[in-house]
């Protein structure tokens, strides 16, 4: 992760940009465990059961979640709840919030505080070119010229916008007017709660994996942020996610 804070120079505002190459993903509050599936889905045969009775019987629990996944029997992968905390550029949240079903976002709100200077530039293993076709991109490494070029221009380009921004600001301007010269790559923060069945659908479209059985090409950012929620759901339910990835990861 890059973070560089520039020293103030008598012409420039404060507060000063930080640049990141990152994104955060905190779980912040769960109810989400595999139980909470055999629960709900052996109502259908059993009614009422204990969780120590859901329990007693692994090999059982397993493949009933096992058969729920790969028929395609979704909703008793909907009785849990997820909230994550997410810190990332704006057009990562563009993308996200093009996931409706199951999904309940919060974000910050540019019209009631001061947005802060924290802008995305890409780490240097950020692939810079591409090549194929819309839908179907390929992507390869920049080279040392690209990646100084992407830098500066983007650097320069957040500086000047949130100089602009600033100026507005100090000439009386509303917050939701003067944020409009604010580009897309400065970063934002929401909560976004879903349950696994939601989250697997996001995951399905949003991580490109050698096991899904209809391949994805998400663009690298939302990815990022993907991957991170991946892996604190898998610690949650993990024969939920062993039965998601077995089984192509497709969404039931
Ligand atoms: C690689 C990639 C490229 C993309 N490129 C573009 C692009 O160029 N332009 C663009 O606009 N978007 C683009 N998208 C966004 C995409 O079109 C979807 O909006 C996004 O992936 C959310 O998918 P979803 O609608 O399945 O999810 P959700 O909104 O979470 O919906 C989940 C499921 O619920 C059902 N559902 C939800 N709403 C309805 C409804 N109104 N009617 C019927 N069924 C419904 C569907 O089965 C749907 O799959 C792209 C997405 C990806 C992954």
């Amino acid at each position: 992760m890059i973070e560089r804070n520039l020293p103030l120079s008598d012409e420039t505002p404060t507060p000063e940009p930080t640049f990141r190459d990152d994104v955060t993903v905190e779980l912040v509050r769960s109810s989400a465990q595999d139980a909470d599936v055999l629960f709900a889905a052996r109502v259908s045969t059993a009614g009422e059961q204990s969780l120590e009775e859901l329990q007693k019987d692994p090999e059982r629990s397993k493949g009933l979640i096992n058969f729920l996944m790969r028929d395609r029997h979704g909703t008793p992968f909907e009785h849990n709840s997820m909230t994550f905390f997410v810190s990332a550029p704006i057009f990562v949240f563009r993308e996200f919030h093009r996931h409706r079903a199951g999904w309940s976002y919060n974000e910050e709100s540019g019209r009631y505080r001061e947005l802060q200077p924290v802008f995305y530039v890409p780490a240097a293993d950020r692939k810079l070119v591409q090549q194929g076709r819309p839908g179907k991109y390929e992507f390869f490494e920049g080279t040392a010229e690209q990646h100084k070029a992407v830098t500066e221009a983007m650097e320069d380009a957040y500086r000047q916008s949130y100089d602009r921004y600033q100026e507005m600001l100090a000439a009386g301007v509303a917050r939701e007017v003067a944020r409009a010269v604010l580009p897309v790559g400065l970063f934002s923060s929401m909560y976004a709660t879903c349950n696994a069945r939601s989250l697997m659908h996001f995951l399905s479209l949003r991580t490109k994996d050698e096991r899904a059985k209809v391949p994805s090409f998400p663009q690298r950012e939302i990815e990022m942020v993907a991957e991170k929620m991946e892996r604190q759901w898998a610690e949650l339910m993990p024969l939920t996610y062993e039965a998601f990835n077995t089984h192509g990861r497709v969404a039931p």
